[in-house]
């Protein structure tokens, strides 16, 4: 049964997934150069336990991690609802909103590329793009862009893309942008778009406009519904998974393998605008705020 909101993906699309998905991509050639024409030269000895090494295949993604160190759900305040999809003067929420305090350090939920940069709505932000874990069986170039806005101060990283650890500081929760009303309550504007490569994937500023849909998205949808959504019965309530290549970073995120503290309301003023997980999400195999849900299988084991 397809849920709603989900991307529908036809027997026939998804059958030819999993057949380009079991496809060995080419191996990496390396270039060498054309051999001289002069007589080759004596080669020095070499140890007996010297021969050209085997190729070593690339190890797997590392796992995905959640985002913040701390789980105070989502903001919901006078200036607005944080939930994915909620209704802005612009159109809908690309995002979810994580309610914290200023300084609360942002983490790298992947070992991937990330920048940083500056506007005027976004204030402060910074984009991670990772690889989908292989347990999803996804054409090994797809990518992740995962994207945080409104920070405090951004952690050693630029306009140019450079490599970042899994679970790094890239920043840390702030109030920049158009966050910075007295009304709307400190959090990260937290967004995720599904790319064909990582080009694409760095390519995307996450401006709202670029609502295209991409083949890359109905794969992951329909690798993601098959194998966490419907085993878990997890679904958000009343409302969308998707919108185009957009996902609710929520639902991504924890069936990808990240797991998030357990929710607990925050002190002070910051405790007026937190909506614990279980008001927008509901699962039958786990307590959305408490955990994620158990690991995705290997492809090959869920059905035996
Ligand atoms: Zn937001």
């Amino acid at each position: 049964m397809t849920r709603p909101g989900l991307p529908r993906v036809t027997p026939i699309a998804l059958g030819a997934l999993i057949v380009a998905c079991a496809a060995t991509p080419s191996p990496v050639v390396p270039v060498e150069r054309a051999p001289s024409p002069q007589a080759p030269r004596a080669k020095p000895p070499q140890p007996a336990a010297s021969a050209a090494p085997a190729a070593v295949p690339a190890p797997p993604p590392a796992p995905w991690a959640w985002v913040l160190p701390v789980d105070h759900g989502i903001r919901a305040d006078r200036g607005g609802g944080g939930a994915f999809l909620a209704p802005r003067a612009h159109g809908s929420h690309n995002g979810i909103d994580l309610l914290a305090p200023v300084g609360t350090p942002v983490l790298a939920p992947c070992a991937g590329k990330a920048r940083a940069g500056q506007n005027s709505s976004h204030g402060k932000w910074v984009q991670v793009v990772c690889q989908v874990p292989a347990q999803l069986a996804l054409p090994p170039a797809r990518r992740v862009s995962l994207f945080f806005a409104h920070l405090h101060q951004i952690t050693g990283l630029a306009d140019d893309p450079s490599e970042v650890a899994l679970g790094a500081e890239v920043g840390t929760v702030g109030k920049t942008g158009n966050a910075s009303s007295s009304i709307v309550a400190a959090h990260l504007h937290f967004e995720l778009s599904v790319h064909d490569d990582e080009s694409q994937a760095l390519a995307d500023h996450h401006s709202g406009r670029d609502q295209s849909d991409s083949a890359a998205a109905h794969e992951l949808g329909a690798a993601v519904g098959s194998r966490c959504l419907e085993p878990q019965g997890l679904a958000q309530v009343g409302g969308q998974l998707w919108r185009a290549r957009r996902a609710d970073p929520f639902v991504i995120l924890t069936c990808l393998g990240a797991r998030k503290p357990a929710y607990s309301r925050p002190s002070g003023k910051l405790a007026e605008a937190s909506f614990a997980w279980s008001t927008r999400y509901r699962a039958q195999t786990f307590d959305v705020d408490r955990e994620g849900p158990p690991a995705v299988p290997e492809r090959g084991r869920a059905h035996p």
